[in-house]
């Protein structure tokens, strides 16, 4: 039985204060279950969130993978540690997308996070095009191993894949449960080829890409899905809470 483990990603919303008044009403009314609940917040509401969160896991969107210097703009892992911070999610489509995250540099993020004792969500997923080709297994498998080069078996347990096809996020368009499941259980395949299947049984996959209250459920009761990475009804409290109470 593998951890479940539910985050929202409030990607560039919420101030501090903000953070303060959803937690206190989320942290009452999460269920005591098997599910780990997390928030990914942008970096100035990180200290709020570690402040005011007692059953949900607070996690930084990005993070920078030099120890210190010259690069301007970036936080590093010492920072984020320094306030409490243990779960960075890293490659996300948009930071791909609009900020040049390449492979390489997620792979270089998760290979100092993990030496840092820090756990990464490393995100994936394909655009439209990608998948209407008939390609999204090969390129999602690409970008998996692209992300955990010389990565080993150990390290990879320390670490969460949330699987998010592009063209669902923000969109509305939920991959079905059927097809979420069959690329998750691909990534799984492919993580046995990497590792072993021990290993690869072991790992927790996520599915993100709208998903809201009324489609958890579904997605969770697939194998090959432990969790969700959620944006848009993150931001919502009563949305938040129930996606967690989902059972
Ligand atoms: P969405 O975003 O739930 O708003 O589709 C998911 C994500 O980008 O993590």
């Amino acid at each position: 039985m593998r951890q479940k483990v539910i985050f929202g990603n409030w990607k560039m919303n919420g101030t501090q204060v903000e953070v303060k008044t959803f937690l206190k009403k989320v942290d009452k009314a999460i269920k005591k279950s098997d599910v780990i609940a997390g928030l990914g917040l942008p970096f100035t509401a990180l200290a709020s969130g570690i402040k005011h969160a007692k059953n949900v896991m607070i996690a930084a969107e990005n993070v920078y993978f030099e120890k210190n210097g010259a690069f301007t703009g970036e936080v590093s892992i010492e920072m984020l540690q320094e306030i409490g911070v243990k779960y960075v999610i890293i490659g996300h489509s948009e930071r791909r997308e609009m900020f040049n995250e390449t492979d390489k540099n997620v792979n270089l993020k998760a290979k100092a996070l993990l030496a840092n004792q820090m756990l990464p969500i490393i995100c994936c997923g394909e655009t439209l095009e990608t998948k209407e080709a008939g390609k999204t297994v090969t390129f999602v498998n690409a970008q998996i191993k692209a992300a955990y080069k010389d990565i080993n078996k150990e390290d990879a347990l320390n670490t969460i894949i949330a699987y998010e096809p592009i063209w669902a996020i923000g969109t509305g368009k939920t991959a079905t449960a059927k097809d979420a499941q069959e690329v998750c259980k691909a990534i799984r395949d492919n993580l046995a080829k990497i590792y072993d299947k021990k290993t690869a049984d072991k790992m927790i996959i996520q599915y993100g890409g709208s998903v809201k209250p009324n489609n958890i459920k579904e997605l969770m009761s697939q194998k090959d899905i432990d969790g969700a990475l959620v944006g848009g009804a993150s931001l919502v409290a009563d949305d938040f809470i129930a996606l967690i109470n989902y059972k």
